[in-house]
């Protein structure tokens, strides 16, 4: 992996420790959609706390900043150790290779790694992620224990690790432990190769805490399940349960391979989605990851009851998970999300561009996602929004975007680039997803931290 510079250059760290900011754009993205001279004020805490267009005489102390100006995106799905395997499993030594023999090569790296290697890792990362436009990252964290499978001294280490690499990289962290009990429908214990990842809902419950007890900035933390196949149906609803009055987010892995579609069948009698809606007090705190084998019925399903679902395109590309259903959950307005997961890719622009192309390609149309019925003719700004919002709710934020109260995180993009000079303000999401080949960003700027590239 290649390592590149990024130093904080202004602000401090820390609640309450940073030095407010006077910002002006000539362009920002504010309430969905581009306004011209904004004025930008930061907080104490890393907040905005003004946000205002039309301001053509910005104080003289006011920064100008170099380029139009969006907010950062959430990446709501990630294993950050799959990062030392990218590009890894690209070769076919066999007649056959799927996820399932992709995830057997993975598991070799999750057997060997060290809370010091992850930590190496995430760090590059999760600066590799903010130069490609994502300012805050929720990791769904399963791997627990040492190699041998015995909780580590500090039963917090790993994620301990993560914390520590988001502080150094500079990017928003929302550390999700992960209940992960069985290897599958009919194998009630794990396999050997699982056994780092063995949790209960005691366990999940009280890692979530002690993340919140560390209090690091920029760290917060709320619960998982690995998905329907490596938790009891009994403990999902207990861990439910036990969240039923906690604010933070609670992620869960569902229908992403045909193979555990027709597992779930089998076991239950239900698809994944139809069992989750049916057995799970679902609401906006859940956000299911992945979702690509779903039936229109189990869209609307979701739909009522306000969960969010995390779309990974690179990854499910990469792993010939099948083809998300994009113009039905769209239509269904279910908040919609973008992961890295697996972090073939780290630039939240290719995971856009992929999520429509797709769509494409066995549509044989063009601009699938654009909306013009609405006023949303732009496939990329129409993506945008809807990504920048369910990002926010899959981090359990409230509020989002260039508004007061948010968190001050946002990308200047960088026009001097050859594929976004000169284009029109109007075009410039579509040109940064559809024909920018670099990352596009001059800075990122994180709590009103700012971070160069
Ligand atoms: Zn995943």
């Amino acid at each position: 992996m290649t390592s590149v510079t990024h130093t904080p250059l202004q602000g401090a760290t820390g609640p309450g420790g940073h030095t407010p900011q006077r910002l002006h754009a000539a362009h920002a993205w504010v309430e969905g959609r581009w306004q011209a001279e904004v004025l930008l004020e930061t907080t104490p805490d890393g907040s905005w706390g003004a946000v205002t267009p039309g301001v053509k005489t910005p104080p003289a102390d006011a920064q100008r900043l170099p380029g139009p100006v969006l907010p950062g995106l959430v990446n709501a799905h990630s294993h950050a150790f799959q990062r030392a395997f990218a590009g890894l499993a690209e070769r076919r030594e066999g007649t056959h290779d799927d996820f399932w023999s992709w995830r057997d090569r993975m598991y070799g790296v999750a057997l060997r790694i060290t809370p010091d290697e992850l930590q190496a890792v995430a760090t590059t990362l999760y600066r590799e992620m903010r130069a490609g436009g994502y300012t805050h990252v929720c990791e769904f964290h399963y791997l627990h224990h040492a190699p041998d499978g015995t909780p580590y001294p500090d039963r917090g280490a790993m994620a301990r690790a993560l914390a520590r690499a988001a502080q150094q990289a500079g990017i928003g962290l929302t550390l999700l432990p992960v209940l992960y009990e069985r290897a599958g429908f009919t194998q009630p214990q794990l396999r050997a190769d699982q056994r780092r990842f063995a949790t209960t809902v005691d366990q999940v419950i009280s890692m979530r805490d002690e993340i919140r007890s560390w209090r690091m900035s920029g760290v917060d933390a709320g619960v998982a399940v690995h998905s329907l196949r490596a938790a009891r149906g009994e403990s999902i609803a207990a861990l439910a349960q036990r969240c039923a009055d906690d604010p933070g987010p609670v992620h869960v892995h569902i229908a992403e391979q045909t193979g555990e579609v027709e597992d779930c069948l089998a076991a239950t009698g239900q698809r994944p989605i139809e069992w989750l809606c049916a057995n799970v007090p679902l609401d906006a705190r859940w956000h299911l990851v992945h979702a690509t084998h779903a039936t229109p019925a189990e869209i609307e399903a979701v739909a009522r009851t306000g969960a969010g679902v995390v779309v990974c395109p690179t990854t499910e590309a990469n792993l010939g998970d099948g083809l998300f259903d994009l113009p039905r959950w769209l239509a269904a307005g279910v908040p919609l999300s973008i992961g890295s997961d697996s972090h073939v890719s780290r630039q939240w622009p290719r995971e856009l561009q992929l999520l429509e192309y797709g769509q494409r390609l066995v549509q044989r149309r063009r601009n699938v996602a654009a909306a013009p019925e609405s006023g949303e003719p732009s496939t990329a700004q129409r993506l945008f929004q809807a990504m920048l919002q369910g990002g926010a709710a899959a981090a359990g934020r409230r509020k989002v975007g260039l508004v007061p109260g948010a968190l001050a995180d946002f990308l200047v993009m960088d026009t001097t680039v050859d594929a976004l000079a000169g284009v029109p303000r109007e075009n410039l999401l579509d040109a940064l997803v559809f024909a920018t080949d670099v990352p596009a960003f001059a800075q990122t700027w994180v709590s009103g931290v700012r971070y160069t590239p």
